[in-house]
Protein backbone atom coordinates (compact mmCIF):
# COMPACT_ATOMS: atom_id res chain seq x y z
CA UNK A 1 0.00 0.00 0.00
CA UNK A 2 1.61 3.41 -0.80
CA UNK A 3 2.61 5.42 2.04
CA UNK A 4 0.40 8.75 3.25
CA UNK A 5 2.09 11.67 3.95
CA UNK A 6 -0.20 14.11 5.91
CA UNK A 7 1.02 17.96 5.87
CA UNK A 8 -0.19 19.96 8.49
CA UNK A 9 -0.97 23.49 7.69
CA UNK A 10 -0.90 25.23 3.58
CA UNK A 11 1.03 28.23 4.38
CA UNK A 12 3.98 28.26 1.92
CA UNK A 13 5.68 25.96 3.58
CA UNK A 14 3.10 23.29 3.37
CA UNK A 15 2.44 23.60 0.49
CA UNK A 16 5.94 23.73 -1.02
CA UNK A 17 6.07 20.41 0.62
CA UNK A 18 3.17 19.52 -1.00
CA UNK A 19 4.32 20.31 -4.49
CA UNK A 20 7.92 18.62 -3.92
CA UNK A 21 6.39 15.33 -3.39
CA UNK A 22 3.41 15.64 -5.46
CA UNK A 23 4.80 13.04 -7.99
CA UNK A 24 5.83 10.62 -5.78
CA UNK A 25 4.19 7.42 -5.25
CA UNK A 26 3.41 8.57 -1.91
CA UNK A 27 -0.79 9.58 -1.40
CA UNK A 28 -0.03 13.32 0.00
CA UNK A 29 -3.00 14.94 2.14
CA UNK A 30 -2.72 18.58 2.85
CA UNK A 31 -4.73 19.79 6.57
CA UNK A 32 -5.47 23.40 6.64
CA UNK A 33 -7.56 24.28 9.83
CA UNK A 34 -8.94 27.62 8.45
CA UNK A 35 -11.27 28.00 4.60
CA UNK A 36 -8.37 29.60 3.00
CA UNK A 37 -5.30 28.42 2.15
CA UNK A 38 -1.64 31.00 2.03
CA UNK A 39 -1.71 31.80 5.72
CA UNK A 40 0.13 34.93 5.74
CA UNK A 41 0.67 35.05 2.10
CA UNK A 42 -3.09 35.39 0.87
CA UNK A 43 -5.42 37.59 -1.05
CA UNK A 44 -8.48 38.31 -0.22
CA UNK A 45 -11.97 40.43 -1.12
CA UNK A 46 -11.86 43.65 1.23
CA UNK A 47 -15.85 44.80 1.64
CA UNK A 48 -13.99 48.09 3.11
CA UNK A 49 -12.39 49.41 -0.29
CA UNK A 50 -14.15 47.31 -2.75
CA UNK A 51 -11.17 45.16 -4.15
CA UNK A 52 -9.03 42.16 -3.48
CA UNK A 53 -5.79 42.86 -1.74
CA UNK A 54 -2.84 40.87 -0.56
CA UNK A 55 -3.03 41.00 3.32
CA UNK A 56 0.54 41.90 3.50
CA UNK A 57 2.42 43.30 0.26
CA UNK A 58 5.46 40.83 -0.38
CA UNK A 59 8.61 41.92 -2.38
CA UNK A 60 11.11 38.93 -3.20
CA UNK A 61 14.10 39.28 -5.23
CA UNK A 62 15.53 37.43 -7.98
CA UNK A 63 18.05 35.80 -5.86
CA UNK A 64 15.40 33.51 -4.45
CA UNK A 65 15.93 30.92 -5.89
CA UNK A 66 13.62 28.43 -4.01
CA UNK A 67 10.46 31.19 -4.35
CA UNK A 68 11.73 31.34 -8.10
CA UNK A 69 12.27 27.03 -8.29
CA UNK A 70 8.35 27.43 -6.71
CA UNK A 71 6.54 29.57 -9.13
CA UNK A 72 8.45 27.95 -12.49
CA UNK A 73 6.92 24.55 -11.21
CA UNK A 74 3.33 25.37 -10.30
CA UNK A 75 3.41 27.77 -13.51
CA UNK A 76 3.18 31.00 -12.29
CA UNK A 77 6.72 32.68 -12.98
CA UNK A 78 5.05 35.39 -15.33
CA UNK A 79 3.59 36.74 -12.38
CA UNK A 80 6.60 37.72 -10.21
CA UNK A 81 7.30 40.73 -12.01
CA UNK A 82 10.00 43.28 -11.75
CA UNK A 83 12.83 45.65 -14.15
CA UNK A 84 15.19 44.40 -16.35
CA UNK A 85 17.97 45.26 -13.43
CA UNK A 86 18.32 45.92 -9.64
CA UNK A 87 16.80 49.46 -9.75
CA UNK A 88 15.09 51.05 -6.16
CA UNK A 89 13.82 54.55 -6.15
CA UNK A 90 13.72 56.53 -2.93
CA UNK A 91 12.91 59.61 -1.30
CA UNK A 92 13.84 61.41 1.88
CA UNK A 93 10.56 62.90 3.45
CA UNK A 94 13.13 64.94 5.50
CA UNK A 95 14.82 66.20 2.77
CA UNK A 96 12.55 66.03 -0.48
CA UNK A 97 15.29 64.50 -1.90
CA UNK A 98 15.04 61.08 -4.57
CA UNK A 99 17.31 58.92 -5.66
CA UNK A 100 17.22 55.47 -7.76
CA UNK A 101 19.87 53.63 -6.39
CA UNK A 102 21.17 51.08 -9.17
CA UNK A 103 23.17 48.08 -8.42
CA UNK A 104 25.58 46.84 -11.10
CA UNK A 105 24.72 42.97 -12.21
CA UNK A 106 27.95 41.73 -11.48
CA UNK A 107 29.62 40.33 -8.36
CA UNK A 108 32.11 43.34 -8.25
CA UNK A 109 30.55 46.34 -7.11
CA UNK A 110 31.94 48.82 -9.48
CA UNK A 111 28.17 50.65 -9.19
CA UNK A 112 29.84 52.45 -5.53
CA UNK A 113 32.08 54.46 -7.27
CA UNK A 114 29.64 55.39 -9.57
CA UNK A 115 28.15 58.38 -7.62
CA UNK A 116 25.15 58.87 -9.89
CA UNK A 117 24.24 55.02 -9.02
CA UNK A 118 24.86 54.84 -5.26
CA UNK A 119 22.94 56.81 -2.54
CA UNK A 120 23.33 60.27 -2.50
CA UNK A 121 25.57 61.82 -0.04
CA UNK A 122 27.39 58.57 0.60
CA UNK A 123 31.15 57.67 -0.67
CA UNK A 124 32.56 54.49 -2.00
CA UNK A 125 34.60 53.87 1.21
CA UNK A 126 31.77 53.99 3.20
CA UNK A 127 30.40 50.62 1.52
CA UNK A 128 33.03 48.92 3.38
CA UNK A 129 30.78 48.46 6.01
CA UNK A 130 28.97 46.22 4.23
CA UNK A 131 32.24 43.73 4.25
CA UNK A 132 31.20 43.68 8.58
CA UNK A 133 27.87 42.11 7.52
CA UNK A 134 29.94 39.23 5.48
CA UNK A 135 32.87 38.13 7.58
CA UNK A 136 32.17 35.01 9.13
CA UNK A 137 31.62 34.42 12.85
CA UNK A 138 29.36 33.96 16.07
CA UNK A 139 26.16 34.97 15.74
CA UNK A 140 25.46 38.77 17.84
CA UNK A 141 23.47 41.69 17.32
CA UNK A 142 24.12 43.65 13.98
CA UNK A 143 24.61 46.57 16.68
CA UNK A 144 28.07 45.22 18.20
CA UNK A 145 29.54 44.70 14.68
CA UNK A 146 28.48 47.39 12.24
CA UNK A 147 28.00 50.87 13.21
CA UNK A 148 24.25 51.73 12.85
CA UNK A 149 24.49 55.30 11.97
CA UNK A 150 25.41 58.03 9.24
CA UNK A 151 23.99 58.44 5.53
CA UNK A 152 24.95 54.90 3.68
CA UNK A 153 23.21 53.57 7.07
CA UNK A 154 20.06 55.98 7.65
CA UNK A 155 19.15 55.61 3.04
CA UNK A 156 20.47 51.93 2.82
CA UNK A 157 21.15 49.46 5.51
CA UNK A 158 18.54 50.63 7.42
CA UNK A 159 15.48 50.28 5.09
CA UNK A 160 17.27 46.97 3.60
CA UNK A 161 17.98 45.29 6.83
CA UNK A 162 14.70 46.33 8.71
CA UNK A 163 12.72 44.89 5.32
CA UNK A 164 14.55 41.33 5.36
CA UNK A 165 14.86 41.12 9.04
CA UNK A 166 11.43 42.61 9.92
CA UNK A 167 13.33 44.13 13.36
CA UNK A 168 15.63 47.24 14.01
CA UNK A 169 18.60 46.69 12.59
CA UNK A 170 20.47 47.08 15.70
CA UNK A 171 18.63 44.63 17.53
CA UNK A 172 19.00 41.98 14.61
CA UNK A 173 20.98 38.90 13.93
CA UNK A 174 24.22 39.21 12.61
CA UNK A 175 23.97 35.59 10.65
CA UNK A 176 20.81 36.27 9.56
CA UNK A 177 21.56 39.91 8.16
CA UNK A 178 24.63 37.94 6.63
CA UNK A 179 23.14 35.24 4.83
CA UNK A 180 20.73 37.93 3.27
CA UNK A 181 23.79 40.25 1.66
CA UNK A 182 25.19 37.23 0.76
CA UNK A 183 22.67 36.25 -1.20
CA UNK A 184 21.74 39.69 -2.72
CA UNK A 185 23.39 42.64 -2.72
CA UNK A 186 26.75 40.64 -2.26
CA UNK A 187 25.93 38.22 -5.42
CA UNK A 188 25.33 41.61 -7.22
CA UNK A 189 22.19 43.13 -8.88
CA UNK A 190 21.24 40.12 -11.03
CA UNK A 191 20.30 38.36 -7.42
CA UNK A 192 18.84 42.13 -6.11
CA UNK A 193 15.75 42.45 -9.03
CA UNK A 194 13.21 43.51 -6.64
CA UNK A 195 10.08 41.08 -7.64
CA UNK A 196 6.38 41.84 -7.12
CA UNK A 197 3.05 39.74 -7.30
CA UNK A 198 1.59 41.86 -9.97
CA UNK A 199 -2.16 40.39 -9.52
CA UNK A 200 -1.31 39.51 -6.05
CA UNK A 201 -0.49 36.87 -3.75
CA UNK A 202 -3.38 34.48 -4.70
CA UNK A 203 -3.32 34.15 -8.13
CA UNK A 204 0.73 34.04 -8.15
CA UNK A 205 1.81 31.82 -5.28
CA UNK A 206 -1.36 30.19 -3.72
CA UNK A 207 -4.53 29.50 -6.61
CA UNK A 208 -2.18 27.89 -9.19
CA UNK A 209 -0.17 26.10 -6.44
CA UNK A 210 -3.64 24.43 -5.98
CA UNK A 211 -4.01 23.93 -9.43
CA UNK A 212 -1.07 21.82 -9.68
CA UNK A 213 -1.58 19.81 -6.31
CA UNK A 214 -5.32 19.39 -7.96
CA UNK A 215 -3.96 17.44 -11.33
CA UNK A 216 -1.25 15.29 -8.85
CA UNK A 217 -4.33 14.07 -7.07
CA UNK A 218 -3.28 15.89 -3.85
CA UNK A 219 -6.19 16.46 -1.05
CA UNK A 220 -5.99 19.74 0.30
CA UNK A 221 -8.41 19.35 3.46
CA UNK A 222 -9.50 23.03 4.39
CA UNK A 223 -11.13 23.66 7.96
CA UNK A 224 -9.27 20.68 9.12
CA UNK A 225 -6.98 21.97 11.93
CA UNK A 226 -5.23 19.65 13.80
CA UNK A 227 -6.00 19.92 17.53
CA UNK A 228 -3.28 17.21 18.85
CA UNK A 229 -1.12 14.58 18.34
CA UNK A 230 0.04 11.17 20.09
CA UNK A 231 3.43 10.11 19.95
CA UNK A 232 4.16 5.98 20.69
CA UNK A 233 7.79 4.43 20.71
CA UNK A 234 9.35 7.56 19.06
CA UNK A 235 6.70 8.25 16.29
CA UNK A 236 3.64 10.39 15.71
CA UNK A 237 1.26 7.24 16.17
CA UNK A 238 -1.89 9.49 15.53
CA UNK A 239 -3.33 12.39 14.28
CA UNK A 240 -6.14 14.29 16.43
CA UNK A 241 -8.46 16.95 13.82
CA UNK A 242 -11.53 16.75 16.24
CA UNK A 243 -14.19 14.98 14.54
CA UNK A 244 -11.73 12.37 13.47
CA UNK A 245 -8.59 10.75 14.38
CA UNK A 246 -6.10 9.64 11.72
CA UNK A 247 -4.01 6.77 12.36
CA UNK A 248 -0.04 6.66 11.24
CA UNK A 249 0.78 3.20 9.75
CA UNK A 250 3.93 1.99 9.08
CA UNK A 251 5.69 3.44 6.88
CA UNK A 252 3.21 7.32 7.25
CA UNK A 253 4.65 10.39 7.82
CA UNK A 254 3.65 13.86 8.73
CA UNK A 255 4.95 17.13 7.97
CA UNK A 256 4.00 19.93 10.38
CA UNK A 257 4.50 22.94 8.55
CA UNK A 258 2.09 25.25 11.23
CA UNK A 259 3.07 28.97 13.41
CA UNK A 260 5.48 28.42 15.62
CA UNK A 261 3.13 28.59 18.76
CA UNK A 262 0.96 26.13 17.09
CA UNK A 263 3.53 23.48 16.51
CA UNK A 264 4.76 23.79 20.44
CA UNK A 265 1.13 23.28 21.40
CA UNK A 266 1.04 19.96 19.55
CA UNK A 267 4.56 19.22 20.74
CA UNK A 268 5.05 19.67 23.88
CA UNK A 269 8.96 19.96 24.74
CA UNK A 270 9.29 21.40 21.16
CA UNK A 271 11.85 24.52 21.56
CA UNK A 272 10.35 27.42 18.82
CA UNK A 273 10.98 31.29 18.93
CA UNK A 274 8.32 32.64 21.02
CA UNK A 275 8.53 36.46 20.59
CA UNK A 276 7.49 38.07 17.31
CA UNK A 277 7.53 41.32 15.39
CA UNK A 278 4.42 43.10 13.86
CA UNK A 279 3.83 44.01 10.19
CA UNK A 280 1.53 47.07 8.98
CA UNK A 281 0.12 47.09 5.90
CA UNK A 282 -2.46 50.22 4.66
CA UNK A 283 -4.38 50.14 1.22
CA UNK A 284 -5.59 53.53 -0.46
CA UNK A 285 -8.19 52.70 -3.68
CA UNK A 286 -6.98 55.66 -5.69
CA UNK A 287 -6.73 56.09 -9.55
CA UNK A 288 -2.31 55.73 -9.56
CA UNK A 289 -0.45 58.25 -11.68
CA UNK A 290 1.51 56.97 -14.59
CA UNK A 291 4.29 58.06 -12.86
CA UNK A 292 4.50 56.15 -10.16
CA UNK A 293 7.03 53.51 -10.06
CA UNK A 294 5.75 50.39 -8.74
CA UNK A 295 7.58 50.66 -5.89
CA UNK A 296 9.54 53.04 -4.11
CA UNK A 297 11.21 53.56 -0.81
CA UNK A 298 10.52 56.26 2.04
CA UNK A 299 13.37 57.53 4.14
CA UNK A 300 12.54 59.58 7.11
CA UNK A 301 8.40 58.92 6.96
CA UNK A 302 5.73 56.41 8.68
CA UNK A 303 5.91 54.66 5.67
CA UNK A 304 8.95 52.75 4.43
CA UNK A 305 7.57 51.40 0.74
CA UNK A 306 5.00 52.04 -0.94
CA UNK A 307 3.45 49.77 -4.21
CA UNK A 308 1.37 50.90 -7.03
CA UNK A 309 -0.86 48.34 -8.31
CA UNK A 310 -4.18 48.82 -10.58
CA UNK A 311 -6.51 51.50 -8.82
CA UNK A 312 -4.09 50.98 -5.48
CA UNK A 313 -1.78 52.43 -3.55
CA UNK A 314 -0.07 50.22 -0.92
CA UNK A 315 2.38 50.21 2.54
CA UNK A 316 4.45 48.60 4.34
CA UNK A 317 5.92 49.23 7.52
CA UNK A 318 7.96 46.55 9.16
CA UNK A 319 8.96 46.37 12.93
CA UNK A 320 5.52 48.31 13.47
CA UNK A 321 4.75 47.15 16.76
CA UNK A 322 4.73 50.79 17.77
CA UNK A 323 2.04 51.54 15.74
CA UNK A 324 -0.33 48.41 16.73
CA UNK A 325 -2.37 50.56 19.37
CA UNK A 326 -2.61 53.56 17.50
CA UNK A 327 -6.24 54.33 16.38
CA UNK A 328 -6.81 53.09 12.76
CA UNK A 329 -8.53 56.47 11.76
CA UNK A 330 -5.15 58.17 12.85
CA UNK A 331 -2.93 55.95 11.53
CA UNK A 332 -4.36 55.92 8.11
CA UNK A 333 -4.67 59.85 8.15
CA UNK A 334 -0.70 59.77 9.00
CA UNK A 335 0.12 57.51 6.96
CA UNK A 336 -1.95 58.83 3.64
CA UNK A 337 -0.46 61.73 4.27
CA UNK A 338 2.99 60.02 3.47
CA UNK A 339 1.77 58.58 0.28
CA UNK A 340 0.46 62.28 -0.91
CA UNK A 341 3.79 63.63 -0.64
CA UNK A 342 5.78 60.82 -2.42
CA UNK A 343 3.82 60.44 -4.99
CA UNK A 344 1.77 63.52 -5.26
CA UNK A 345 -1.54 61.93 -5.05
CA UNK A 346 -3.65 64.74 -3.78
CA UNK A 347 -7.22 65.38 -1.96
CA UNK A 348 -8.96 63.79 1.27
CA UNK A 349 -8.34 60.44 2.85
CA UNK A 350 -9.17 57.93 0.15
CA UNK A 351 -10.96 54.50 0.96
CA UNK A 352 -8.57 52.83 2.88
CA UNK A 353 -7.36 49.51 4.82
CA UNK A 354 -5.31 48.71 7.36
CA UNK A 355 -4.21 45.13 8.41
CA UNK A 356 -1.99 44.71 11.22
CA UNK A 357 -0.48 41.50 11.69
CA UNK A 358 1.23 40.95 15.22
CA UNK A 359 2.91 37.91 14.56
CA UNK A 360 3.89 38.75 11.24
CA UNK A 361 7.37 37.05 11.74
CA UNK A 362 9.64 35.80 14.35
CA UNK A 363 11.44 38.50 16.45
CA UNK A 364 15.13 38.20 14.27
CA UNK A 365 17.31 38.61 16.99
CA UNK A 366 20.38 36.13 17.45
CA UNK A 367 18.48 34.48 21.18
CA UNK A 368 15.49 33.86 18.87
CA UNK A 369 17.73 32.28 15.72
CA UNK A 370 18.98 29.78 18.07
CA UNK A 371 16.12 28.44 19.43
CA UNK A 372 14.76 27.37 15.81
CA UNK A 373 14.81 23.78 15.43
CA UNK A 374 15.67 21.75 12.39
CA UNK A 375 13.28 19.67 9.53
CA UNK A 376 14.45 16.15 10.70
CA UNK A 377 12.82 16.12 14.74
CA UNK A 378 13.28 13.27 17.28
CA UNK A 379 10.09 11.45 15.54
CA UNK A 380 10.95 8.95 13.57
CA UNK A 381 8.38 10.17 11.26
CA UNK A 382 7.34 13.70 11.64
CA UNK A 383 9.39 16.66 9.61
CA UNK A 384 9.22 20.26 9.92
CA UNK A 385 8.50 22.92 8.20
CA UNK A 386 7.76 26.80 8.57
CA UNK A 387 9.61 29.82 7.93
CA UNK A 388 10.72 29.91 11.65
CA UNK A 389 12.78 26.50 11.33
CA UNK A 390 16.36 26.42 10.92
CA UNK A 391 16.41 27.62 7.12
CA UNK A 392 19.57 30.44 8.35
CA UNK A 393 17.36 32.67 6.81
CA UNK A 394 14.97 34.98 8.12
CA UNK A 395 10.91 34.41 7.99
CA UNK A 396 10.41 35.11 4.40
CA UNK A 397 8.89 33.47 1.58
CA UNK A 398 12.19 32.44 0.88
CA UNK A 399 12.26 30.68 4.24
CA UNK A 400 9.03 28.77 3.85
CA UNK A 401 9.45 27.47 0.31
CA UNK A 402 13.34 26.38 1.41
CA UNK A 403 12.08 25.06 5.03
CA UNK A 404 9.13 22.80 2.70
CA UNK A 405 11.52 21.61 0.23
CA UNK A 406 13.56 20.86 2.76
CA UNK A 407 10.76 18.68 4.65
CA UNK A 408 9.50 16.92 1.29
CA UNK A 409 13.48 15.71 1.48
CA UNK A 410 13.38 14.24 5.16
CA UNK A 411 9.93 12.71 4.48
CA UNK A 412 11.78 11.13 1.09
CA UNK A 413 14.47 9.60 2.97
CA UNK A 414 12.28 8.36 5.74
CA UNK A 415 12.35 4.65 6.52
CA UNK A 416 8.89 2.45 6.99
CA UNK A 417 8.86 1.97 10.92
C1 LIG B 1 2.25 41.45 6.45
C2 LIG B 1 3.35 40.56 6.01
C3 LIG B 1 4.26 40.98 5.04
C4 LIG B 1 5.28 40.13 4.61
N1 LIG B 1 6.13 40.56 3.65
C5 LIG B 1 7.03 39.70 3.13
C6 LIG B 1 7.85 40.09 2.04
O1 LIG B 1 7.76 41.22 1.56
N2 LIG B 1 8.71 39.18 1.52
C7 LIG B 1 8.82 37.91 2.02
O2 LIG B 1 9.61 37.11 1.49
N3 LIG B 1 8.09 37.53 3.10
C8 LIG B 1 7.19 38.38 3.66
N4 LIG B 1 6.41 37.99 4.71
C9 LIG B 1 6.66 36.69 5.33
C10 LIG B 1 5.94 35.54 4.61
O3 LIG B 1 4.57 35.85 4.43
C11 LIG B 1 6.05 34.30 5.49
O4 LIG B 1 7.40 34.03 5.71
C12 LIG B 1 5.42 33.06 4.88
O5 LIG B 1 4.16 33.33 4.31
C13 LIG B 1 5.29 32.01 5.98
O6 LIG B 1 4.79 30.79 5.45
P1 LIG B 1 4.65 29.53 6.41
O7 LIG B 1 4.02 28.48 5.60
O8 LIG B 1 5.94 29.26 7.07
O9 LIG B 1 3.66 29.98 7.58
P2 LIG B 1 2.05 30.45 7.56
O10 LIG B 1 1.88 31.27 6.35
O11 LIG B 1 1.85 31.03 8.87
O12 LIG B 1 1.30 29.08 7.34
C14 LIG B 1 0.93 28.23 8.40
C15 LIG B 1 -0.44 27.62 8.06
O13 LIG B 1 -0.75 26.66 9.06
C16 LIG B 1 -2.13 26.77 9.37
N5 LIG B 1 -2.35 26.17 10.68
C17 LIG B 1 -2.01 26.67 11.90
N6 LIG B 1 -2.33 25.79 12.86
C18 LIG B 1 -2.87 24.70 12.24
C19 LIG B 1 -3.38 23.46 12.70
N7 LIG B 1 -3.38 23.14 13.99
N8 LIG B 1 -3.88 22.56 11.79
C20 LIG B 1 -3.88 22.86 10.44
N9 LIG B 1 -3.40 24.04 9.97
C21 LIG B 1 -2.88 24.94 10.85
C22 LIG B 1 -2.37 28.27 9.32
O14 LIG B 1 -3.75 28.57 9.21
C23 LIG B 1 -1.56 28.66 8.08
O15 LIG B 1 -2.32 28.55 6.90
C24 LIG B 1 5.41 38.84 5.19
C25 LIG B 1 4.51 38.42 6.16
C26 LIG B 1 3.50 39.26 6.57
C27 LIG B 1 2.54 38.77 7.63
Amino acid sequence: MARTVHIIGAGLAGLAAATRLAKSPMRIVVHEATDQPGGRCRSYFDRTIGMTIDNGNHLVLSGNHAVRGFVETIGSAAELVGPASAEFPFVDLATGERWTLRIGDGRVPWWIFDESRRVPGTRAGDYLRLVRLLLPGADRRIGEAMDCSGTLYQRLLQPLLLAALNIEPPQGSLALARAVVRETLAAGGSACRPLIARDGLGPTFIEPALKYLAAHNVAVRLKHELRATKTSAGRIAELDFGDEIVTLDDGDAAVLAVPPYAAAALLPGLTVPTTFRAIVNAHFRVEVPPSCPPMIGVVNGTVEWIFAFAGRLSVTISGADRLLDVPRAELAQRIWNDVSAVTGVKGELPPWQIVRERRATFAATPEENARRPGAVTQWSNLALAGDWTATGLPATLESAIRSGNRAAEVVETMKAA
